[in-house]
């Protein structure tokens, strides 16, 4: 059987392995120092080996900013979790977010890891199989694979 191997394959398990590493040092990263990104009305903090998303109400315009956190969030969640914290002050206003959700690093790196392990398992050339094609070269002498012409590997 040859399925082939395709340029997207090769593409994408070297993208999911970097995409691997970042999120490792970065999940490192968190432990020592947080960062709070804010895009209106949003907000996002990746701290204390997670990501947490907030979504706040509209409120009066305020720019863009990332800033470090001063300090670590306590209360992190270790698996993924959503919080709907919708709470009115006795003037009718709205105190916090609307709702916010924590991504744990681990669980980012199961998400991007699993694809790119596949993909690395795919992508691997098979002893005796064209490193292009994968087409089976048992008994082929030629010097070039009959299927897509790549010179085969020398014997070693
Ligand atoms: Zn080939």
């Amino acid at each position: 059987m040859s399925t082939g191997r395709s340029g997207l394959l090769r593409i994408s398990k070297w993208v999911g392995l970097t995409l691997c590493i970042l999120l490792l040092v970065t999940w490192v990263g968190t432990y020592a120092r947080g960062v709070f990104i804010r895009v209106y009305p949003n907000h996002v903090v990746v701290s204390d080996g997670g990501v947490r998303f907030l979504r706040y109400p509209i409120a009066p315009y305020r720019p863009a900013e990332v800033t470090w956190m001063e300090e670590s969030l306590n209360n992190m969640h270790f698996l993924p979790h959503v919080v709907w914290s919708k709470q009115f002050l006795a003037d009718g206003s709205q105190a916090g977010p609307d709702w916010w959700f924590d991504l744990p690093f681990w669980f980012l790196l199961l998400i991007f890891g699993f694809p790119t392990l596949v993909a690395w398992r795919r992508d691997r050339v098979k002893p005796g199989h064209c490193r292009s094609c994968d087409y089976d070269l048992t008994g082929n002498e030629s010097g070039r694979c009959p299927e897509c012409a790549t010179p085969t590997e020398p014997a070693k």
